[in-house]
């Protein structure tokens, strides 16, 4: 690496900052003034991506999914691009200097610091799962291995399952619990469920991205494989507090309406927490997630070249296509301003992001039917198993990690 090597860095080893990485060393980089003068740094506290979508059928056991597959290494990836291009740190980003232009970080493979300067900022840190058993959150691949192992251990004894959260997450996990431990819908399924499910959802209607209809018809195909739904009631206190260490242990969940459930394991599947703890809090709004330009996506309180893309940033929808649209418009967008900084004058405008809020949301319940909708059309159960419940889109996300989703430039 040379004396002048201009750091693009990109925070975040997930779907958006692969994806971004895979986009700029295609079709961005050859494209400026002397490619060899520029470096993609990838960070991520995780050194393999996850086939996150996936996570409500693979906490139950390894063979719901090849786990060569569902675990995906990072560094291996990028090796198709020429040398120096690309330098993967496996570490997690403990402070942004947005002033001093720098990231700090801690390396989670020996506990050592470093701080690298950057030309150009990616934040694609993504957002943390209440329960650590749906995603990386902060942390390392094993991390998330070492919950499953906890939850199924609880799971060979549990009488009693609360899940809460009437969202997609909640009701997938849901579903295939029952139909793990209950059995798959049909002539010969039980009256009494062997493991007792309950999903409280706060909502009238679960799934409430989607049509009132689709929910219940969603809470209709849940009964069949013994889950019983609680609506419009919100889990008002759990006792004892969950912690990492105690993941699944017995625990009184008591409802905003006074009721109380006991439960061997006990599941939140609501809510998101942005990953934002390193970065001054002048550049989030409310919410915790970074204030980006939704039409831009650049970060502009954060001086030049800063960006943010994925569930960390604005309001952006939690979604993988979601984020590949946003790809080719920040890359777009830093092309023009990569161009700018080295003294040419970029032809065209900037791209504008527009996000497709149109009624869309597919989820698989058991293993052979689901419920859901595509850009607003209603689209039957066998649909939805073709498309998500066989493999929850373990085959199609393999393009986003090699880079093959990208391989046009937009
Ligand atoms: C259970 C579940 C099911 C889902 N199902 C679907 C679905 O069917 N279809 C769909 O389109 N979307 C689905 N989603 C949403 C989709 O998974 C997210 O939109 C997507 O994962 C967001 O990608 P991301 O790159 O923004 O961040 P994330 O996937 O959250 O990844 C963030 C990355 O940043 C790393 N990181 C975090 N903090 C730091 C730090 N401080 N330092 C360094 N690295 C850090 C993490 O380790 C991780 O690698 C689902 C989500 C969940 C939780």
């Amino acid at each position: 690496m040379s004396e002048q090597t201009s750091t693009l860095l990109i925070l975040g080893g997930s779907y958006a900052g692969v994806s971004t990485a895979h986009y700029l060393l295609k079709h961005v980089i050859p494209k400026l003034p002397s490619p060899a003068s520029y470096q993609v740094v990838l960070v991520s506290a995780s050194s393999q991506g996850i086939c996150r979508p996936g996570c409500p059928r693979a906490i139950i056991s390894d063979d719901m999914f090849p786990q060569d597959k569902f675990f995906v290494s990072i560094p291996p990836l990028f090796e198709q691009y020429p040398a120096g291009r690309f330098r993967f740190v496996h570490a997690a980003v403990t402070e942004l200097g947005h002033r001093s232009r720098t990231v700090s970080v801690r390396s989670m493979t020996d506990n050592t610091t470093e701080t690298i300067p950057y030309h150009s900022l990616v934040i694609a840190t993504g957002a943390s799962t209440s329960s650590p058993l749906f995603g990386l959150n902060q942390s390392d691949s094993n991390e998330l291995k070492k919950h499953w192992t906890s939850f199924r251990d609880a799971l060979l004894q549990a009488k009693s399952i609360v899940i809460a959260g009437g969202g997609p997450t909640g009701v997938e996990t849901a579903s295939e619990l029952g139909e793990h431990l209950n059995g798959a819908p049909g002539w010969f399924c039980r009256s009494t469920p062997k493991v007792s499910i309950t999903l409280v959802a706060s909502t009238p209607e679960i799934l409430p991205i989607l049509r009132p209809t689709i929910g219940r018809k969603a809470e209709d195909l849940l009964r069949k494989v013994g889950v019983k739904v609680v609506k419009g009631v919100r889990v008002a206190d759990i006792k004892p507090l969950q912690t990492l260490e105690k993941l699944c242990s017995p625990t009184t969940v008591t409802l905003d309406d006074g009721r109380t459930l006991e439960a061997d394991i006990y599941i939140p599947a609501t809510g998101f927490t942005p990953n934002t703890n390193f970065i001054p809090e002048s550049l989030l709004a409310k919410d915790k997630r970074v204030e980006v330009n939704m039409s831009t996506l650049r970060v502009d309180k954060a001086g030049e070249r800063v960006y943010a893309l994925g569930d960390v940033a604005g309001s952006f929808r939690a979604s993988v296509p979601n984020i590949a649209a946003g790809v080719p418009v920040l890359c777009a967008n830093m092309k023009r301003d990569l161009l700018h900084a080295a003294g040419e004058e970029p032809a065209g405008e900037d791209l504008i992001f527009k996000e497709d809020r149109r009624e869309t949301q597919l989820v698989p319940i058991g293993k052979s039917s689901g419920v859901g909708a595509v850009y607003g059309w209603q689209v039957p159960g066998w649909f939805v198993w073709m498309v998500k419940g066989k493999d929850y889109f373990l085959g199609m996300l393999e393009a986003y990690w090699t880079g093959k989703q990208f391989a046009k430039e937009l």
